[in-house]
C-alpha cells in the first residue's frame, strides 16, 4: 500500500499574476514542509507529474473551449470570439496556461490510475481540485477540472465513485459534469451561496434524471467553526456513503475553510481537517486528495501536510521543522485551542440544522 505525492517546481507556472490572491509559492512550501519532516520514502514517493492526456480531458471540457486556452496560452491578447472565462477578472488568461493547466491535470489522473493499480492505494495532488472549472469555460481561478478528469478515468474501471468537497466556495463545477451521471456521487459543504461566490449549492440541488440524489449540498453561515462544521459532516457524509456505496473517493481539501483565511468566512480550525482525515481513514478505500482553495500562505502548507500525513498513515509532530520555520516562520503544525466566536447575528448552528434538515426532505431521508 503506497501513498503518492505528486510535486514538481513546474506547479509553481500555474501563475495568475503576482497581485493574484493564488499564490502558486503554496505549492512549494507545503512540500518543502512535508520534506522537512522527512515524510518522504519508498512508500511515500514524491513522483513527477506528467501532462494530461487531451482525449481523457475532453470528456469533461469541450473542444472549443480547449482550443481557446490554447490559443490564450501561446497569446493572452490573441482575438478570440469568445475568452470563456478568461480574464480579465478572477482568471486571467496568461503565457503557458495550456500546460501548466494539462500538468495539473495529468497529476490528478495519475492519482487516478495509481488507485486503479491496487487495493488500498493513495495519492495526493496538492495543485489539484480546481473545482470550479466548467465543461465550456475558466471560472474562480480553475481552468481545466482536474476533479472531473481524474473521476473519468476512474469510471473507466469503477462504476460508482463518491467526491467529497469541502472548500470554502459550493463546488459548483464537478457537481455540474455530473449532475446527470449516477455513477459518482459529489458532495459539498461550503460557506452559503447566499454570502459567497459562486452563489449555488443549496441543499435542493440534488441531481436529476437517474442521478436524483447523487448531488448533495450543505450551505453554511459565515464563522461556522469545528463543532457546527463536525456535526454536519457527520450527520451528512457516512449516511451518503453508506446508500451509495462507492469504490473509491475523491476529497477536495480546499483550505480556504479556515478561520484564517481572507477570501471566505468559514471558521474551521485544522481539528476539523484532521477528524474528516480520521474518517475517511476508516472507510478503507482508494482514496485520491486533491488540494483546492487556501489564501493564507501560512496555513495552507499545514493544511495540507496533514492531509498527506493521513494518507501515508504517518503522524505528525507537532512542532514544525527547523528548516522550514527558518525559511517561512510559524511554530506549530496543529492550530491548538483557538477560540473562535460563532457570529451571533447569523445564527450559525441554527442555520446548519436548517440546511441539513432541508436536505434531508429533499432526499427523502427520514
Ligand atoms: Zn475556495
Amino acid at each position: 500500500m503506497s501513498s503518492v505525492f505528486y510535486y514538481t517546481p513546474r506547479y509553481l507556472g500555474y501563475n495568475l499574476g503576482p497581485h493574484h490572491p493564488l499564490k502558486p509559492i503554496r505549492y512549494r512550501r507545503t512540500y518543502d514542509l512535508l520534506e522537512g519532516y522527512g515524510i518522504f520514502g519508498p512508500e511515500t514517493p514524491v513522483v513527477e507529474p506528467e501532462p494530461a492526456d487531451v482525449d481523457l480531458v475532453r470528456r469533461a471540457h469541450t473542444d472549443d473551449y480547449l482550443t481557446a486556452i490554447r490559443t490564450l496560452s501561446e497569446d493572452p491578447d490573441a482575438p478570440v470570439r469568445s475568452a470563456y472565462g478568461l480574464g480579465p477578472g478572477d482568471t486571467p488568461a496568461f503565457p503557458g496556461m495550456w500546460e501548466a493547466s494539462l500538468l495539473y491535470t495529468g497529476a490528478s489522473v495519475q492519482g487516478a490510475e495509481h488507485l486503479l493499480s491496487g487495493e488500498g492505494r493513495r495519492a495526493h495532488n496538492i495543485a489539484g481540485g480546481l473545482h470550479h472549472a466548467q465543461a465550456n469555460r475558466a471560472s474562480g481561478f480553475c481552468i481545466l477540472n482536474d476533479a472531473a478528469v481524474a473521476i473519468h478515468r476512474l469510471l473507466e474501471t469503477l462504476e460508482r465513485v463518491v467526491y467529497i468537497d469541502i472548500d470554502a466556495h459550493h463546488g459548483d463545477g464537478v457537481e455540474a459534469l455530473f449532475y446527470d451521471d449516477p455513477r459518482v456521487m459529489t458532495i459539498s459543504t461550503h460557506e452559503s451561496g447566499q454570502w459567497l461566490f459562486p452563489g449555488t449549492g443549496f441543499p435542493t440541488e440534488i441531481g436529476q434524471g437517474e442521478a436524483r440524489g447523487t448531488a448533495i449540498n450543505i450551505p453554511l453561515a459565515p464563522y461556522t467553526s469545528d463543532d457546527t462544521f463536525l456535526w454536519v459532516f457527520h450527520e451528512v457524509v457516512p449516511r451518503a456513503i453508506e446508500e451509495f456505496q462507492p469504490q473509491a473517493v475523491v476529497t477536495q481539501f480546499g483550505a480556504d475553510a479556515h478561520f484564517s483565511d481572507p477570501l471566505a468566512h468559514l471558521a474551521l480550525t485544522t481539528r476539523s481537517y484532521e477528524a474528516m482525515l480520521a474518517y475517511y481513514h476508516t472507510l478503507g478505500l482508494p482514496w485520491l486528495a486533491l488540494g483546492g482553495g487556501g489564501y493564507n500562505i501560512d496555513t495552507v502548507p499545514r493544511i495540507w501536510s496533514l492531509v498527506y500525513a493521513a494518507l501515508a498513515n504517518v503522524d505528525l509532530p507537532d512542532e514544525l521543522p527547523e528548516r522550514y520555520r527558518a525559511e517561512y516562520g510559524g511554530e506549530r503544525l496543529r492550530d491548538g485551542e483557538v477560540r473562535i466566536d460563532e457570529a451571533e447575528s447569523y445564527r450559525v448552528e441554527e442555520y446548519a440544522r436548517r440546511a441539513v434538515a432541508e436536505l434531508q426532505r429533499a432526499l427523502g431521508w427520514d
